[in-house]
């Protein structure tokens, strides 16, 4: 065997863990879809391609299911049926995105055609055709339809998710070829060509592992653009940084746990197989002893009878009367060996002897089945041979001897034949299913009745066994796929057996018995379990940690928003330079105050007071200085007021305070202590500074303007009173014509 075929057998083993871990690639690809179509990540649908991969996923677990525990034609058509349906579903994908990007793409009526060819197909030829069909037509154009929307998406993305969607639609160009044009073998083309056998003979890998490393790549890559997304979406560089390196880490891990997983899964499965086999070896000897049992006496026999004397001189009248030495000399072994013939024959082919055992039939030449025993003697050499009976029913053992002459050369052969159907009716009872096979693989002697002439595995191109061909069985597909070397598991009667063959002595013919392979079943998929926790046990844990870290940043952000709320609410309702309130929040307050006035009756009043001349505290010390001023200012005003007061800047320098629960006349008496108290303090750079100050009451029946009209009445009431000083607007009644006058 040469590394490839190695290769081929290890990992022909291993297809229950390659269909595992394809199906969890697909189950993975399908989740990480669904969060994204939750996350609603851009423009592609990904629901429907979620939808495809968990189908998908699913089916590689039946395939594995029936791989472990063994098939019916039911749950066979149920599969392609389902793998049909999932790759409608990923053709969907690719049809339903299209209009996304502007490209075209063909109505639904469009699989109406398509899945008649595939059922036409199930329906005339069989499941393996419609299967073919299925995946070029779905499975072919469904992947690259998807690997199409996938540059579209990368043409229009940026950055890492360019990146990933690019890769994405490699991966699903790569798989429309691995899954869409490498099929099962069908007779016809291509798939008579491009099948999994071809694949595997060609490259030493199944075509499964394949598909199933694309799945995985499939899902790693559209798990980053999720990633990306989720990133972008958060727009926290921390969050990024961090899920990059979590997905690095996910992808170690879960790379971590499938090869440990298969190595514990192949060591467990190990365990059991040597066992098994170690039975199937022990049956196989046993098988093998009993078949040496009738081969060795025939060899012993026909050796002695070689060795006779004067085997080739005849002594009656005819060549081969019966009355002759030589006839007696091979009736006596024929005899002695419990054979069924025997002949005589002399260098030229002439029969000496023959053996009249079986109705005492004189034969005028060799049959046609001792013929290659013949030659075989011919050449010096013993020979050993298996042949079928002239009518190709009964099996018989063929031992020949050359006859020595004097001088050492060949003078002659002898040969014995003897029937085995005695002894396959002595291994009816042989516990497991035996078969013993000639060189072409068809079943000779076996105790399962069913499967005698029947071909075990296909024959070499263009060879046809007559025997089949003459009993119709070439019909009947062989029940493995390749001929069998050493022991291979296969699918007999709905079970999964291990087989193991071994050659019979000296011959062509050989000798298998199939063991039914439960144990090894059963320890493999406790390592398969074991793999599936430990996978899911990582996803839950990257997939919690991935939770609280993006909780915790949303947590960041979110306080980040309020605080800016309040910083925005805040601003709403300052003014810049003095920090006190601004128009809007004491026009605001105002209507509060009024209603409140109006409701309880208690008294409210404001004061409007404007910098003195401040034009000149401008021109002469500066702009600047004249800031400071109106900041200072606030500051001793906000000392003299009330905490129930409300001082705020009415604009430029002109302020205003707003006194609930005070009446005309106190406002008045605090207006002019604060006059006072401005007129006394210091102003830096520029000394001394005064205000003028109006004062209002609110009456019933007031508006908002026009108790600031009253206010504003008494302010330059009293500006052209002097300034520095405090006037308080008469009541509306009085008019205000006379206190302005
Ligand atoms: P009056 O005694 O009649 O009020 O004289 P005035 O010079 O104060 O006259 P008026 O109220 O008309 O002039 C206001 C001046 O105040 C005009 C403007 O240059 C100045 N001013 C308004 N807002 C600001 C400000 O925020 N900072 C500074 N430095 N000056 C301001
Ligand atoms: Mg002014
Ligand atoms: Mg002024």
């Amino acid at each position: 065997m040469n590394a490839y075929e190695n290769m081929a057998v290890f990992f022909q083993a291993q297809l229950d863990f390659i269909f595992f871990f394809y199906g969890l690639a697909f189950i993975l690809l399908g989740a990480v879809c669904f969060a994204i179509s939750k996350a609603q990540g851009g423009r592609i649908k990904w629901s429907i391609l979620g939808t495809f991969a968990l189908f998908h996923g699913i089916g590689e677990w039946l395939d594995l299911t029936a791989l472990m525990i063994g098939d019916t034609p039911m749950f066979a058509a149920l599969r392609v049926g389902g793998m049909t349906i999932s790759f409608i579903l990923l053709m969907e994908f690719a049809r339903m995105n299209a209009g996304q990007f502007d490209l075209p793409a063909p109505g639904r009526w469009i699989y109406l055609p398509l899945v008649g060819i595939v059922v036409y197909a199930a329906s005339t030829v069989n499941l393996g055709a419609a299967a073919a069909l299925a995946r070029y037509i779905f499975g072919f154009l469904g992947s690259v339809g998807a690997g199409i929307i996938f540059i579209a998406e990368a043409r229009r993305s940026t950055g890492g998710a360019r990146t990933f969607a690019g890769f994405s639609a490699i991966y699903f160009f790569l798989y429309g070829i691995a899954a869409g044009i490498i099929v099962r073998e069908v007779p016809f083309w291509p798939a008579s060509v491009l099948h999994y056998a071809w694949f595997m003979a060609s490259t030493g890998i199944p075509i499964q592992l394949v598909r199933a490393l694309l799945a995985c790549a499939l899902a790693f890559s559209i798990w980053a653009i999720w990633g990306i997304l989720i990133a972008r979406e958060l727009g926290s560089e921390r969050y990024a940084s961090y899920i990059r390196k979590q997905f690095i880490a996910a992808i170690g891990a879960i790379t971590t746990i499938l090869l440990v997983g298969w190595t514990l899964t192949e060591f467990l499965g190990e365990i059991y197989r040597r066992n098994v086999e170690q039975t199937a070896r022990g049956d196989i000897d046993l098988l093998a002893s009993r078949l040496a049992g009738e081969t060795a006496i025939v060899d012993g026999m026909v050796l002695t009878l070689a060795r006779t004397p004067g085997l080739l001189s005849p002594v009656g009248d005819g060549p081969h009367q019966g009355d002759g030495y030589g006839q007696g000399a091979l009736d006596l072994h024929v005899k002695a060996a419990g054979a069924t013939s025997g002949y005589i024959m002399d260098a030229s082919k002439n029969i000496i002897a023959a053996s009249t055992e079986n109705a005492r039939v004189m034969t005028e030449a060799l049959p046609k089945r001792l013929q290659p025993s013949f030659d075989a003697a011919m050449t010096g050499k013993p020979g050993r041979d298996f042949a079928f009976d002239s009518d190709g029913s009964g099996r018989s053992y063929v031992s020949s001897m050359p006859i020595p002459s004097d001088k050492g050369t060949v003078a002659g052969v002898a040969i014995l034949s003897k029937s085995l159907d005695g002894l396959e009716d002595d291994l009816t009872r042989f516990g497991r299913p035996y078969f013993f096979v000639n060189p072409d693989g068809l079943v000779v002697l076996s105790n399962r009745r069913d499967l005698l002439f029947k071909q075990l595995w296909p024959l070499a191109d263009g060879q046809k066994n007559e025997l089949a061909l003459q009993r119709r069985w070439l019909g009947d597909r062989p029940m493995m796929a390749t001929e069998l070397i050493g022991s291979e598991w296969i699918t007999f009667d709905g079970r999964r057996e291990i087989v193991r063959r071994r050659f019979a002595e000296n011959s062509q013919w050989s000798l298998l018995v199939a063991m039914p392979a439960e144990t090894i079943v059963a320890s493999r998929l406790i390592g398969i379990i074991v793999t599936l926790l430990g996978t899911v046990m990582a996803l839950i844990y990257f997939i919690g940690r991935e939770h609280s870290r993006r909780e915790s940043v949303q947590t960041e952000s979110r306080r980040a928003l309020q605080k800016l709320a309040q910083d925005l609410r805040f601003q709403a309702v300052t003014d810049p330079l003095t920090g006190l309130f601004n128009r809007w929040k004491f026009d605001d307050s105002l209507v509060g105050e009024m209603a409140r006035s109006a409701r309880y009756g208690t008294p409210l009043s404001l004061v409007l007071y404007d910098v003195d001349h401040f034009k000149q505290v401008n021109d002469i010390h500066g702009h600047q200085a004249g800031d400071d001023v109106l900041v200072q200012l606030s500051q001793v005003v906000s000392d003299g007021i009330r905490k129930s007061d409300l001082l705020a800047r009415w604009g430029g320098e002109e302020f205003v305070i707003l006194t609930p629960g005070s009446s005309g006349p106190k406002t008045y008496q605090a207006a002019l202590k604060l006059s006072q108290s401005i007129a006394q303090a210091t102003f830096a750079d520029v000394g001394r500074v005064t205000c003028s100050f109006g004062v209002a009451e609110y009456v019933e029946g007031d508006t908002a303007e026009s108790l600031m009209a009253r206010a504003d009445g008494a302010l330059y009431l009293a500006k052209i009173n002097g300034r520095n000083r405090v006037e308080i607007a008469t009541l509306p009644n009085a008019g205000r014509a006379t206190s302005v006058a």
